[in-house]
């Protein structure tokens, strides 16, 4: 199946079929807690991979705006492949920001296409939801090529992603350089990161593009979500992967300028949530529907209360996405937490106005809560948001 791609301003609606499509995936791995892979095929044959890729490599060139009404849509049928789109214009945005020519020119086309499907790998067992202290390191070798090694942990896209974006700790970095001195590699495998950087991220952490085929790179789909279970979140193992120079994204040692970056740009997981909080404002009504004679208005006024909340989080993420406030990057983390409590406070009272009914596996309502909590915790955590927030006024 090929259905073409018509979404070129923010208003535009994704195809019947492919809307129907995401929603027999998505019921399809609720069951299984398995990724669809020809979905996956279909979203790149309809062009999805492209918003965020620049027209002059074969994609949309969508802005912001469009990259939140996108992933807000697909959401509202499949959170799963919503957040497996966010990640990979996520990456799409970055080589585009921070790749040489010659990995834009590399890269960009075959993730505009569909070939490649992007990943990253930032988090990892004791990393903090900050990504302060990493295990996973890069070490240079003789011949200027890196050699990784370490584990991430709930990579999005793990097993069915072709380009993995890897957070490691760099042994030519200033952080580390006091601790670790001339020791080289060694020296910064048992060095702590600079625990005064502040934000997310620490100094000596640098940014390497891992193709999936390499030999040292292994993913691993045994983590079972409660949520998300379409969206192949899984562990990444990096033993003795070798990679070049030309693999190495942006500065060496400096990722935080890259990760500071990111919320700049007014793409927002928010969005993931407002289609989250849309689907389950769309089962409540559907259910009311169902029922016999007209709502009482207690329902009624419930489900406005809803709608409302929905409709303000949708103004703050279009406000994200405008990047017109006096802070963008402030109003991105903004729109972040309140779009995730949104879905999951929305899924509260809907679960609730569903009654009994709602109270079965295969109801859809728990599914969506609990892709609701993900977004949450996703990163930036909520309560990272609000540490992010509040150091800006603090100090
Ligand atoms: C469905 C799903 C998909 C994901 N996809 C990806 C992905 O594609 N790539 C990826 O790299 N990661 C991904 N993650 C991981 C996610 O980014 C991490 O869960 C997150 O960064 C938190 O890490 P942690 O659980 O180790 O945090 P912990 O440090 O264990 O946090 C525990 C709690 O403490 C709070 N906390 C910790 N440190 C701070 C701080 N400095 N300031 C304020 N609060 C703090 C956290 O907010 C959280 O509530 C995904 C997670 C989920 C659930």
């Amino acid at each position: 199946m090929s259905v073409a791609f018509p979404v070129t301003a923010p208003e535009g609606a994704l195809p019947a079929a492919l809307v129907e499509r995401l929603g027999s995936a998505a019921a399809r791995s609720a069951a299984t807690g398995r990724p669809d892979e020809t979905l996956l095929a279909e979203l790149g044959e309809a062009g999805l991979f492209g918003v965020a890729v620049p027209a002059a490599y074969g994609g949309f060139g969508g802005d912001a705006t469009l990259i939140n009404h996108v992933v807000a849509q697909v959401a509202r049928v499949n959170p799963s492949a919503a957040i497996m789109l966010f990640q990979h214009y996520a990456v799409s945005a970055r080589v585009e920001e921070w790749g040489d020519a010659a990995q834009r020119a590399r890269l960009l086309p075959a993730l505009a296409k569909g070939d490649l499907l992007a990943a990253s790998g930032w988090s990892e067992p004791g990393a903090g939801a900050a990504k302060k202290r990493l295990n996973t390191t890069a070490v240079r070798l003789p011949d200027g090529r890196w050699r990784l090694d370490g584990t991430k942990s709930f990579t999005t896209g793990a097993g069915v992603a072709g380009l993995y974006l890897i957070l490691a700790r760099t042994a030519e970095d200033p952080g580390a350089a006091g601790a670790a001195g001339a020791a080289g590699a060694a020296g910064a495998a048992g060095s702590t990161n600079d625990e005064r950087d502040s934000g997310y991220g620490a100094s000596g952490q640098t940014f390497f593009l891992v193709p999936a085929d390499d030999e040292g790179l292994r993913p691993d789909q045994s983590l079972d979500l409660i949520g998300m279970r379409g969206s192949a979140t899984g562990f990444v193992s990096l033993h003795g992967c070798v990679v070049g120079d030309e693999d190495r994204l942006g500065p060496l040692g400096e990722a935080t300028r890259i990760i500071a970056g990111v919320r700049r740009t007014g793409a927002t997981l928010g969005a993931v949530s407002l289609g989250i909080a849309s689907a389950l404002l769309d089962l409540a009504v559907e259910q009311v529907n169902r029922r016999p004679g007209p709502p009482d208005q207690v329902t009624r006024f419930r489900l406005v209360d809803l709608a409302t909340r929905i409709e303000a989080a949708h103004a703050v993420i279009d406000r994200s996405g405008r990047r017109d406030a006096a802070d963008p990057g402030l109003a991105t983390l903004h729109s972040k937490l309140f779009a995730t409590e949104t879905a999951e406070q929305v899924g509260v009272e809907v679960a609730r106005l569903l009654g009994s009914a709602g109270y079965t596996v295969a109801n859809r309502v728990n599914g969506l809560m609990a892709d609701a909590r993900a977004v949450a915790h996703m990163g930036p955590t909520n309560d990272l948001c609000r540490e992010l927030v509040s150091s800006t006024w603090l100090g």
